[in-house]
């Protein structure tokens, strides 16, 4: 598994884009995505097609370059001694957590086979106060994301915190909510989230919610998605 990273790193080396997660420099990044009409219509960040998504090293997206980075700037997540929570882990991120020998590291997903523990999010399987922190991405839109929060919040320590993100379409003024479910792409969503998104995981958490979002100013070495936006949750 080494040897083939390594070759991978000296087969796609060049100066243009730099993989956090792999520690690799590579002469490019591959896209990525599809046409989606809702996606469009929604103008949601990152909907559709894009460029220099995939490292060719790693296969880690541009979304876990830009959580990595967020994690590294704003959180101890990778120093410190903690018990984390993660839900639909990202390899990326599940592989540098789990090179911090103190961490209490546990991944949850509610399909067999995809983390360390089959975890409902809206029923999570842990005792009140069991963890500092949570990481959970793009698993919000599916669920019920009320329940969800109460259930997150319950697990969490006093003063835990959660890194959350989900896709946000700017188009909308108000989150868009789905009864019954709505088939986009490969996915059943039951909401999408507008512009209101801040908003309304306040309201649901009673957290303060800070945003951060990828703004492109210059060379954007590691290929980040603009706009790509972020949220930290804290009491
Ligand atoms: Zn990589």
């Amino acid at each position: 598994m080494k040897f083939d990273k390594t070759v991978k790193k000296m087969k796609y080396f060049g100066i243009r884009y730099y993989c956090n997660i792999c520690d690799s420099w590579v002469n490019h990044m591959k896209p990525d995505g599809g046409k989606e009409e809702f996606f469009e219509q929604a103008k949601v960040i990152g909907g559709g097609y894009r460029d220099h998504v995939i490292c060719p090293v790693c296969g880690n997206k541009d979304r876990t370059r830009f959580m990595d980075l967020c994690i590294q700037k704003y959180t101890p997540i990778y120093e410190q001694k903690l018990a984390i929570l993660h839900f639909a882990p990202e390899s990326g991120i599940r592989d540098k957590i789990k090179k911090n020998p103190r961490c209490k590291y546990i991944s949850g997903d509610i399909l067999k086979g995809r983390a360390d523990r089959i975890v409902d999010i809206e029923n999570i399987c842990f005792k009140n106060a069991s963890f500092d922190w949570i990481i959970c991405n793009y698993v919000l839109q599916y669920v019920d994301d009320e329940q969800a929060i109460r259930e997150m919040k319950r697990v969490l320590k006093p003063n835990g915190k959660m890194i959350l993100s989900v896709p946000i379409g700017i188009g909308l003024d108000q989150t868009m909510i789905f009864p019954s479910g709505k088939h986009i792409g490969q996915s059943v969503y039951k909401r999408f989230y507008g512009r209101d998104v801040k908003e309304r995981l306040e309201k649901l958490s009673g957290m303060k919610v800070k945003r951060i979002s990828y703004k492109n100013s210059g060379r954007n070495k590691y290929g980040l998605l603009e706009g790509d936006t972020i949220f930290l949750l804290e009491d």
